[in-house]
């Protein structure tokens, strides 16, 4: 099984908020082929369909979630579908995100190391207080593994984000992924929230 949610965030200043009831902003980033709309798809329709490319250019799913107290969480989730490359779309991809989340595949380096990048970004461009999740996609793909689950735990941890493993294909820690920034306590809730 895919390896499931790290700590890695500060509960010590935790604030009152949670995200019950709210609309939370979520930006999908990761180098192209890493499986975010795979990810995205399983999450809103259930399905594992690598065929329905649902994304052009930057455009954005919603999903309710509802919670055990009948309360809600909306995700609005913001996927680039490759248009990350160009600058000029940074600040508005960002602007008003309480939750990044930051894709590679287990199986390519390459794609970790584009994942380090983006988190520099976030640092530099996103909220102060924006929530971040480090996740290591393919996690079906064991056998070609070339990304180990310590480097991803270091990096995440060092960067104050959640870490975990996630397979789009078999659903492993999907719902979990999202589950587990309802919970986060210290959520910045102003900007486009409501
Ligand atoms: P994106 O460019 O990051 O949005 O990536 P896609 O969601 O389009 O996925 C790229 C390819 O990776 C697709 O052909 C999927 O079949 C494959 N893929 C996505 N998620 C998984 C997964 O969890 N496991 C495996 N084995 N393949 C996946």
């Amino acid at each position: 099984r895919a390896p499931g949610l790290l700590g890695g965030l500060n509960s010590e200043n935790a604030g009152p908020n949670d995200l019950r009831g709210f609309r939370v902003k979520l930006v999908l980033l990761g180098d192209s082929g890493v499986g975010k709309s795979c990810i995205v798809l399983r999450f809103v329709r259930g399905q594992f369909d690598p065929t329905s490319k649902v994304t052009v250019g930057a455009s954005f799913l919603s999903q309710t979630m509802a919670l055990e107290d009948s309360t809600t969480v909306k995700f609005e989730i913001w996927d680039t579908a490759g248009q990350e490359r160009y600058a000029a779309l940074a600040p508005l991809y960002y602007r008003g995100a309480a939750v990044a989340v930051v894709v590679y595949d287990i199986t390519s380096p390459e794609s970790f190391s584009k994942a380090r990048y983006w988190v520099k970004e976030l640092q530099k461009h996103g909220s102060p207080n924006i929530v971040m999740a480090l996740v290591g996609n393919k996690a079906d793909l064991q056998e070609n593994r070339e990304v180990s689950v310590q480097d991803a735990v270091d990096y995440a941890e060092k960067n104050g984000m959640f870490f975990i493993e996630t397979s789009a294909k078999t659903a492993d820690n999907i719902n979990k992924l999202f589950e587990c920034f309802v919970s986060h306590r210290d959520f910045p809730l102003d900007g486009e929230i409501q």
